[in-house]
């Protein structure tokens, strides 16, 4: 099978175009540095291909199929060895067009991109996108170098970048024989499309979110200034929404400076023993002043052990406080709040679960799956109405992936919801455990 027909001749060209374009693309963002090391790799193996060793670099199977005449007469310009090996295996798409404008060779993830088994020997036309085909025309006839950016429509639209790169002819090319005139790389930058759109959203989330309370501020002090100068009684009311708008924009510059910091730490996993269920109990306390306002009790388990998870006591107990005063802001006046361990499950060995669940009217099906997600709110006038930010969540699930664990929301329409957290437990909590004793270090002392 002739899968490769270009002359092994032009190695030193791809190779050097390769390197050129791992060179721009490491410019252009130093997180391509592991990529674009593939690419150097790959043109230091293709000019080596073109070393006196290069039969030596060729496997037995390789030997056998150039002894094949027909295989001789096609003599692949990328010879079967490791640098084809590497060309194929990259995990950006690699394609080699001809002087007429078909493919000589496209690497597994070109021809996956393009969802296409084989794109060899198929016109540049099959690469879909009139973008891409115009950049390769110009490529191939004007020896014109250049990116563009296109999508390919999917159930989940694809967005690509190619890199268009003309190829010398080689000094001591045959006449007749197809030549590659371009290497087209072409990498998936849906991730870093995807990233900015949600940048950009948060950017205008965030100021609407304080230009809302900033303008009704400017409205108060334009009242006071008026006429209500001379109300006393006026003007100790509208101080007072004064005083509850910079509340809430407090909030709001609180929570958005405690996202920021979970996530500057996301990657770095707590590494300090934290009694788990004692801040449990903590903020349970602290909330329960809030709660009777709302005449909601907060029924609170009792702990028979305090296992110890990894983890940083003040986003711990951020966590607990949010979720604990979701549960008293949604679940409704006058119902109970029940905090309790969630049962074992051998689907999170090794985990504790402590769950948090209120009596209210229940989240809809179709918002559960994005309540973590950055001011994505149920009803936006409900939660402002009981002083939330949209963030809660948010900084919930930043803090738990941190912690290695996991938010688990179970809801009932007209019920109420369950919000668990996961955590992996220490260790050394579970060793003490096994043997029966008390996971707690201060029990014994308690005891004594
Ligand atoms: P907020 O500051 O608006 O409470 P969160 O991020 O804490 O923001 O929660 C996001 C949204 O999830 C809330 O606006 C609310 O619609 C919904 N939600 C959170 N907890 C509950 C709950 N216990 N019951 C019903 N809805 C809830």
């Amino acid at each position: 099978m002739a899968l490769f027909t270009v002359d092994r001749r032009l190695a030193p060209c791809v190779g050097a175009a390769l390197a050129g374009f791992a060179a721009t693309w490491v410019w252009e963002d130093p997180l391509n540095v592991v990529v674009a090391a593939s690419a150097g790799a790959l043109a230091a193996a293709l000019v080596f291909l073109r070393s006196p060793q290069e039969t030596a670099l060729q496997s037995v199977d390789t030997l056998e199929e150039t002894e094949d005449d027909e295989a001789l007469e096609t003599a692949p310009a990328l010879a079967p060895g490791q640098g084809r090996a590497m060309l194929e295996r990259l995990p950006m798409g690699v394609i080699l067009i001809d002087r007429g404008s078909s493919i000589l060779f496209a690497n597994d993830k070109a021809a996956e991109t393009f969802g296409i088994q084989t794109l060899v020997d198929q016109p540049s036309t099959a690469l879909r996108s009139p973008r891409l085909i115009e950049a390769i025309d110009l490529g191939v006839s004007e020896e014109l170098a250049s990116s563009v950016q296109f999508t390919l429509p999917r159930a989940q639209d694809v967005h690509l970048r190619a890199h268009i790169r003309p190829l010398e002819s080689a000094a001591d090319s045959e006449r007749g024989k197809r030549e590659a005139a371009a290497l087209v790389v072409i990498e998936d930058v849906s991730q870093a499309i995807l990233t900015m759109a949600l940048h950009r959203d948060f950017v205008a989330n965030a100021s609407h979110e304080l230009k809302t309370p900033l303008s009704s501020i400017t409205g108060i002090i334009q009242t006071l200034l008026g006429h209500a100068r001379d109300d006393p009684e006026a003007s100790e009311r509208f101080l007072n929404l004064m005083s509850a708008q910079t509340d809430r924009m407090m909030r709001l510059v609180e929570d958005l400076l405690s996202l920021n910091r979970i996530e500057l730490n996301e990657r770095n996993a707590p590494r300090e023993p934290q009694p788990v269920l004692r801040i449990v109990f903590e903020m349970a306390d602290a909330l329960r002043e809030i709660a009777e306002q709302d005449r909601v009790t907060l029924e609170v388990f009792e702990a028979s052990t305090h296992p110890f998870v990894l983890g940083n006591r003040e986003e711990l107990a951020q966590v607990f406080r949010n979720l604990i005063d979701n549960a008293i802001k949604y679940g409704g006046p006058g119902n109970p709040v029940t905090i309790a361990l969630a049962p074992d499950t051998p689907e999170r060995p090794e985990m504790i679960g402590i769950s948090i669940t209120d009596r209210g009217p229940g989240i809809p099906r179709e918002h559960i799956p994005r309540l973590t997600e950055r001011f994505y709110r149920v009803s936006v006038s409900r939660s402002r109405e009981k002083g939330g930010t949209g963030l809660g969540l948010a900084i919930v699930k930043h803090v738990l992936n941190r912690h290695r664990g996991d938010l688990e929301i179970v809801s009932t329409l007209d019920e109420g919801s369950t919000f668990t957290v996961w955590l992996p437990i220490a260790e050394q909590s579970r060793r003490t455990a096994d043997d029966g004793a008390n996971a707690d270090p201060d029990a014994d002392a308690n005891a004594a």
